[in-house]
């Protein structure tokens, strides 16, 4: 049976890069909560009116209006899908089951890294001043040192919040906030832990190999 997805890991810790290849190899529908909470409030739909209402005011999108967003924007039957970023909590994970999954087959893959490792892979990440590009001096570096691949900028700067006290206390959060929900995963047989510092193809086969 084939199972959904949920991705759990830190920035930097290569889940978009293996988004996007189940993506593109595997037909998976790569389901971001903010980017569907744009669309839908582009669509000006009604539920999009009622988000965009909530975010003018500044409040946070509460999960039952996420919840509504997924119902109206996935069809387990018809795809397999990965969700990214969601849930963060283990009210989340909960309702997510009992509200959109509702028993549909489904695996949680937590990237497990090393914090340390993390924050090197993150200090060395460089934004193009000019167009906006990320790469990384030890994972992705440009083509020519110093100077933007898509676009020839030469300035590739380190952003504000990519220098390392920030990021050391960012990922020490996001880690005290995953480990309950990866507990639950685990908890309930539906845990996949995945070397995060393995090759991007040996980390696809695992992947590929349990859905
Ligand atoms: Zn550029």
């Amino acid at each position: 049976m084939k199972s959904h997805l949920i991705f759990i890991g830190a920035p930097g810790s290569g889940k978009g890069t293996q988004a996007s290849r189940l993506v593109s190899e595997k037909g998976f529908k790569h389901i971001s909560t903010g980017d569907l909470l744009r669309t839908e409030i582009a669509k000006q739909s009604p539920l999009g009116l009622e988000v965009k209402k909530v975010m003018d005011e500044g409040q946070l999108v509460s999960d039952e209006l996420v919840i509504r967003l997924l119902q109206a924007n996935i069809d387990l039957a018809a795809s397999q899908y990965i969700f990214d970023g969601y849930p963060r909590n283990i009210a989340q994970a909960e309702t997510l089951d009992r509200e959109v999954l509702k028993g549909s087959p489904s695996l949680a893959v937590y990237f497990d890294m090393d914090i340390a490792k993390l924050v090197e892979r993150l200090t060395n990440r460089r934004t193009c001043k000019n167009c906006g590009a990320i790469y990384n001096l030890i994972t992705k570096k440009p083509k020519v040192m110093g100077i933007c691949d898509k676009c020839g900028g030469t300035e590739l700067v380190q952003r504000a919040d990519d220098k390392e006290e920030v990021i050391k206390s960012r990922l020490q959060v996001f880690q005290d906030t995953v480990n309950p929900v990866i507990k639950y995963y685990q908890d309930l047989g539906r845990l996949v832990r995945v070397d995060a510092e393995g090759s991007v193809d040996e980390i696809f086969n695992l992947i590929s190999s349990k859905v």
